[in-house]
């Protein structure tokens, strides 16, 4: 079966929060459904490994922020790409605290819910975390909701590796991988080429270069120093293919 035919189903995108009583965390999420109406309830699938599944059983409390379509990539990738482990997620973003406790992320959101666990299931790698809506708000009734097809196809997006639609490097169709002897076989000019990483969607453009680690603009990627990482997942050159 061809990987592309996962990309037929549609989603939208999220950040899922939750918090263990001293500390908060969260996470952008495409698995967020609502099962019924009455009483309300939705479902949220995340990866074992994350910290957020960690908070949402010991909490047994969560929160869903509705991300609007013009949000950019350099929002949305700390909560796809890093560890609540290793940052403060919400340094950055503006939040309020919910009745139960949960932080509830208001930037870029068009619309929350707060909810309480009331089924757990785990399925493999990932959790389903069945939780009744006990609160909910519209904050902008005019904006769009992001869909995941429009992060993936306009923002360039892609899912990092503890997302359900994460796809992995040897499956993933249509990008060639840098390699170091290679001629590049576009018709841009050496050095005026763009690259993208392969695990977050950054683009590197040259002519902006990426001044903030002390790459000038007009720096050919080829001309970047090896110990360069990936402003916003963090991995190094390697992980970066010729955009076409
Ligand atoms: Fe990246």
């Amino acid at each position: 079966m061809k990987v592309e035919t996962f990309f037929k189903l549609t989603y939208g995108l999220y950040i899922l929060s939750s918090n263990d009583g001293e500390h908060k965390t969260g996470h952008v999420s495409n698995t967020v459904f609502q099962i019924t109406a009455d009483p309300p309830m939705i479902a949220v699938a995340t990866h074992k490994k994350n910290l957020t599944s960690e908070y949402i059983r010991k909490s047994g409390f969560f929160s869903i922020s509705v991300l609007q379509q013009d949000v950019d990539l350099e929002f949305i990738s700390p909560w796809g790409y890093k560890s609540g482990r290793d940052i403060d997620k919400f340094e950055h973003a503006g939040f309020k605290t919910g009745s139960t406790g949960v932080p509830i992320v208001l930037d870029n959101s068009i619309a929350w819910f707060e909810c309480k666990v009331e089924v757990i299931h785990e399925i493999g790698t990932h959790i389903l975390f069945v939780g009744r809506v006990l609160d909910g708000e519209i904050i902008n009734d005019h904006a769009l909701p992001l869909t995941y097809a429009h992060y993936r196809d306009v923002i360039k997006g892609i899912s990092p590796e503890n997302s359900p639609t994460y796809i992995s490097k040897e499956k993933k169709p249509d990008e060639k991988v840098v390699e170091k002897s290679a001629e590049p076989d576009s018709t841009e000019p050496a050095g005026l080429q763009k690259y993208k990483c392969t695990v977050c969607g950054y683009i590197y453009d040259p002519v902006e270069g990426d001044p903030p680690a002390g790459i000038a603009p007009g720096t050919a990627f080829e001309d970047i120093p090896d110990n360069w990482t990936c402003p916003i997942c963090g991995v190094t050159k390697e992980d970066f293919v010729l955009l076409d």
